[in-house]
């Protein structure tokens, strides 16, 4: 059976689910987006995602086409109607069909599309085993800040390092690592600092970096937030990335360098799991 979809306020079967063909989101990637993963049919970190979502739509002067309770009530709906247990949610916001023009349209009605994907969350190769990573130059646009919809640079990259027999790309600007294809960039110091990129124009906001880190300060451990090297990562003693749809995964191999032992080491191991009791706590 296929899933139940939403577009623009009607819960619909996938099959049936339109958007016009003059949609800005198709010819210009004029959209955002939001990925909510789902624990035991629960949102996780869903407020931090709203939040994310208004400052995205904000930035790209983009109207809001829901408050935040309708977009809440829309995903449970989703989840329910589609039986989610683990998974996530998937909502896009596109400015709307327009003939095509550089300009904004003016009184375009937004498009909101949303739909549910079943998948196993916590017992992944991942995070039993941790990921392989190549650097790669960071070749996306300049505002990173924006969750826009624009994937293909970091699909490209994505796509290299697979071919390259491993399963993710960081990307390197200026000699330092901004953050994964589609996640956030983390490292261990062999002195036992923890690491990741300050927030800023050239990395995404992650809804999960920012739980982790305050729940690592509230257990004692401290993070640096501030621009890595990569050769700083590669000598590393840990280094794991951070995503709703990951949560806190392990990365044991940078460009052919393994970390530690090259299995996942214990400050990646602990994050994962107090991030993962802690946000159960927090899920709604
Ligand atoms: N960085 C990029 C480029 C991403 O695409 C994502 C998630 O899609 C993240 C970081 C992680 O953000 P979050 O923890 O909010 O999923």
């Amino acid at each position: 059976m296929g899933r139940i979809v939403y577009v623009n306020g009607e819960y619909l079967p996938e099959e049936e689910a339109k958007v016009s063909i003059f949609d800005r989101g198709f010819l210009m990637a004029d959209a955002v987006y939001e990925v909510t993963s789902v624990l035991d049919g629960k949102l996780i970190d869903f407020p931090g995602h709203l939040k994310r979502l208004a400052r995205s739509l904000g930035e790209l002067e983009m109207a809001r086409p829901l408050d935040d309770a309708a977009i809440e009530a829309m995903h449970r709906e989703l989840v329910a109607r589609n039986a989610l247990v683990d998974g996530m949610v998937y909502m896009q916001v596109t400015r709307g069909a327009a003939d095509r023009d550089f300009t904004y349209p003016e009184g375009a009605t937004p498009t909101v599309v949303a739909f549910t994907q079943a998948k196993p969350m916590e017992d992944t190769v991942g995070a039993r085993d941790g990921i392989k990573v190549i650097t790669m130059p960071d070749i996306r646009w300049g505002r990173r800040d924006i969750k826009t919809v624009q994937l293909l640079a970091p699909s490209m990259c994505k796509m290299a390092a697979k071919k390259a027999g491993k399963d993710d790309a960081w990307l390197v600007e200026d000699g330092f690592v901004t953050e994964g294809t589609s996640n956030n960039a983390w490292i261990v110091t062999k002195d036992g600092r923890i690491v990741t990129r300050d927030l800023s124009t050239r990395i995404l906001h992650g809804i999960t970096r920012a739980a982790v880190i305050a729940y690592a300060e509230a257990a004692q451990m401290k993070v640096e937030e501030r621009a890595f090297t990569v050769e700083e990562a590669r000598d590393a003693a840990e280094a794991f990335m951070t995503a709703a749809s990951a949560f806190v995964t392990p990365v044991v191999e940078i460009d052919g360098v393994a970390l530690g032992d090259g299995r996942p080491g214990p400050v990646a191991r602990r994050l994962r799991e107090l991030y993962l009791s802690e946000s159960r706590k927090r899920a709604i």
